[in-house]
């Protein structure tokens, strides 16, 4: 068995793709390989079985989605019938969604060669029958549901498979997955070539291993839980609980927060306290909590990776992944997500292209800080971390701060943000208002209210949307909840109270005959700068630093 674990600097260019995945590569603005990519990619183009072992958003998707690709490319040029040539499981219906969108993406431009789909939506088999008779070549399934179709006959591997991927292979064996790999290694061809994918290299994975592959190389890469400081930025504002809200209020209605951004809370109350305090100055949030059923939040976060809004209020972390269970119980129980197996799961899940995650409540521990900061500077993207810290949480952030040294061998890798609270001191006192306005029974009337909507667009509508899923589109998670009441003039910016140096800032430019700054119109010009703009230079409050006298 070999092991893997020398640094090279291979791009994407020198790996001899196939242009096409070149193309697709560069439009989805990927400009070299992420660390797993360069490791993995080569050595699977070689036809090496390979474990690899990689966190959520190293890149791994792409790492075995390229060389499935390219190796389908190949083998097409001197193929004489259509087959389906791989086969891609992953523990959760949302996963299988994401790598088919991954490898739709990477095959934009050779679509009518390499064919994918995605068999795991629970529909009945009889209507994804005729999908499988075309023998795509490539299926994406949850064990279940390729075990289903190959009991059924709708899926024929034995003369035809030459790959087989497993996709967060550790949840394979936690969700109960074990009797169906092993049942469907029957129906497979006595030789191809496998790869594991996974977070851990926990027994399971070993014990899967030894099932599926054969000599494998071990690709286990010592990653820090974090990208480096130059790639993802942590900033530091200190500002008990009044002078947070007055900050993000600023910081959002005055665009100098640019880009899809999670702010993050400790509790469910908080979620919604703060949902209703933005939305009395027209912010629109969604709130993401462990409340909501699972299918729900993670439809919101595919409209939140398709821009239908650019901000997430989401409670603590944690208890996203694996909802409902105290944190030491996670990873123990399994009665709990067999329910739905298919569907409990958020680890893995992409929040794509996060610039911001700005930490309202800061992190009960270290961990927790390490998740919400994962969310951004995902692949090789730019992020940044901001955390509003009040005296009470100082010794946490203590503790993160040394934490972040040790992994990054540096000195405090945390910068002050610069924000000078009394150049806003007009939005103070609306900050103030609006943040009184919402009271313990406005949230928790907009919790039930909230509640009550999802679970009917969850259950009352499934049967609908499974009919007529397009209309899925419109069906948005960041309404107003309407529990406190409105006050029109705050949804607006008077230009008096902008600090004078902010005026000339992308935005929020003086208009001639206007007075006052809607949001929607410059938000989304916020949105068009931010692709060119550094994420990391976005939420740097200097005009009020640099301003003349
Ligand atoms: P994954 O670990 O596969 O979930 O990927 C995490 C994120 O990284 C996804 O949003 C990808 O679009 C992004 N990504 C993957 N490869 C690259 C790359 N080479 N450069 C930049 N971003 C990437």
């Amino acid at each position: 068995m070999e092991e893997e674990n020398e640094e090279s600097s291979m791009q994407f260019h020198e790996m001899e793709l196939d242009d096409r995945i070149l193309k697709a590569i560069a439009k989805l603005g990927w400009q070299s390989p992420t660390l797993i990519q360069e490791k993995a990619i080569p050595l699977l183009l070689e036809g090496k079985d390979v474990l690899v072992r990689a966190r959520t958003g190293s890149g791994k998707t792409a790492a075995f989605s390229i060389p499935v690709i390219q190796k389908i490319i190949q083998v097409k040029q001197t193929a004489k019938h259509q087959e389906v040539k791989a086969l891609l499981l992953a523990p959760s219906k949302e996963l299988c969604q994401q790598i088919t969108s991954v490898i739709k993406d990477l095959t934009a431009n050779c679509s009518r060669d390499v064919k994918c789909i995605d068999i795991a939506p629970n529909v009945d088999l009889k209507t994804q029958k005729p999908l499988l008779v075309e023998k795509p070549d490539i299926v994406v399934s949850t064990p279940a549901r390729a075990l289903l179709h190959l009991k059924a006959g709708n899926l024929n591997l034995k003369e035809s498979l030459d790959l087989m991927v497993i996709d967060e292979a550790d949840l394979i064996f936690s969700f109960g997955y074990e009797k169906e790999i092993k049942e469907i290694m029957d129906f497979l061809p006595k030789i191809y070539q496998a790869i594991l994918a996974s977070a851990t290299l926990s027994p399971d994975v070993k014990s899967l291993k030894s099932l599926v592959l054969n000599n494998p190389v071990i690709l286990k890469l010592e990653e820090p839980d974090l990208a480096p400081s130059s790639q993802l930025s942590h900033y530091l504002l200190m500002a008990e609980e009044l002078d947070k809200a007055t900050i993000i209020y600023s910081l959002l209605k005055l665009h100098l927060i640019r880009g899809k951004t999670i702010i993050f809370v400790n509790t469910v109350d908080k979620c919604y306290k703060l949902k209703l305090y933005l939305e009395q100055f027209g912010i629109r949030t969604c709130v993401l909590n462990s409340e909501l059923p699972a299918t729900i939040r993670c439809h919101s976060v595919h409209q939140f990776n398709q821009g239908v809004y650019d901000i997430i209020v989401a409670s603590d972390e944690k208890s996203l992944e694996q909802p409902g269970l105290p944190v030491t119980k996670r990873k123990l129980s399994k009665t709990k997500r067999r329910k739905d197996k298919e569907s409990g799961v958020s680890r893995g899940i992409d929040f794509q292209c996060v610039s911001n995650v700005i930490n309202f409540d800061f992190p009960l521990d270290v961990d927790s800080y390490v998740h919400r900061a994962g969310r951004t500077a995902r692949g090789k993207n730019q992020g940044s971390v901001l955390s509003f810290v009040n005296l009470l949480e100082k010794e946490y952030l203590d503790k993160v701060d040394e934490h972040l040294q040790k992994i990054h061998s540096e000195s405090s890798v945390f910068k002050t943000y610069q924000f000078k609270l009394d150049e806003v001191e007009a939005f103070k006192y609306r900050a103030q208002d609006a943040w009184k306005a919402v009271t313990r029974i406005a949230v928790r009337e907009a919790r039930l209210k909230e509640i009550k909507t999802e679970i009917f667009n969850c259950s009352k509508l499934k049967t609908y949307f499974n009919d007529n899923p397009n209309d899925l589109t419109v069906l948005r998670h960041d309404k107003a909840l309407h529990t406190v009441r409105l006050q029109q003039h705050l949804t607006d910016v008077p230009e008096y109270i902008i600090p004078p140096t902010l005026k000339n800032l992308a935005g929020i430019t003086t208009r001639k005959n206007k007075r006052t700054y809607p949001v929607k119109g410059d938000l989304s010009s916020a949105k068009h700068q931010m692709k060119k703009s550094n994420p990391l230079l976005s939420m740097q409050f200097d005009g009020i630093k640099k301003k003349k006298k």
